[in-house]
């Protein structure tokens, strides 16, 4: 069904949450709107006005990979300032309760991780743009340390161990997606009884499959998304209304 209001909307989400053992959230750059994250994909994002470097580029070329990094910066503001939304702490209050295993995420702002989900139980198919890995050998960057290279070198650092190139942790357009991650996301999604996709329009490859995967898998499918998605017609409950509005009321109080 599609729920006709926000307090039916909450009611049925409770219902459904109650009877539900394993919630498996799946979130996308909806539901971190509200924390000031720009949604890059969306009409008007950043990649509408600004093409985005390619991996092969950014591998290629000294030229790309400074222009990479100053766009990062330029971008700190955002995430470095952001700070967990209702949804994210929603989901948190059902991880910290027993009654979800971990969340599976496009989103790229570590949002899941600093409203208290541990690191290993946020699987995060595009990667973590809050720090650096060297693409050879993996060591891990911070940014005030690349950005402090950059500054008074007046380009981006190479591994100071292996001299490979440092990137972001994110997936790049044209980078492979990481395998673990994609396993891990898999293996949540089947453990499901209950499956939520919040703020993802569903339509990037790899999301699109794991709706499908559950229910087939015999989860209940619930989608909280501004937008219409290709699953609405699977799904048990559709919710179009405000993300952090609908999730609210799933904050549990700390004691
Ligand atoms: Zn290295």
């Amino acid at each position: 069904m599609i729920a006709p209001d926000l307090t039916t909307a909450i009611d049925e989400l409770r219902e459904l949450v109650s009877r539900s053992e394993v919630i498996v959230p799946f979130t996308g750059a909806g539901i971190s709107t509200e924390c000031g994250i720009p949604d890059f994909r969306s009409p008007g994002g950043i990649w509408t006005k600004m093409r985005p470097i390619d991996f092969s580029d950014f591998v290629a070329s000294q030229e790309a990979r400074d222009e990479s990094w100053r766009r990062r910066f330029a971008m700190e503001e955002s995430f470095g300032g952001a700070r967990p939304g209702r949804g994210h702490r929603a989901l948190a209050s059902l991880y910290r309760a027993g009654k979800s295993p971990g969340v599976v995420t496009q989103n790229i702002d570590n949002l899941h991780q600093a409203s208290g989900i541990a690191p290993e139980h946020v699987v995060e198919l595009h990667g973590n743009t809050t720090y650096a890995t060297c693409l050879d050998c993996a060591t891990r960057y911070e940014l005030p340390w690349v950005k402090q290279f950059f500054e008074a070198a007046g380009r981006a650092p190479s591994c100071p161990s292996c001299n490979g190139h440092i990137k972001t942790a994110t997936v790049s357009f044209g980078q492979a997606m990481p395998e673990t991650a994609m396993r891990r996301a898999e293996e949540l999604t089947r453990s499901a009884d209950l499956f939520v996709a919040i703020g993802s329009s569903l339509v990037v490859w790899p999301a699109a499959g794991f709706p499908l995967m559950a229910k087939r898998n015999g989860a209940g499918l619930v989608i909280v998304n501004r937008e219409p998605t290709d699953f609405d017609d699977i799904a048990d409950l559709v919710v179009r209304h405000d993300i952090g509005a609908v999730l609210e009321p799933f904050i549990a109080m700390p004691n």
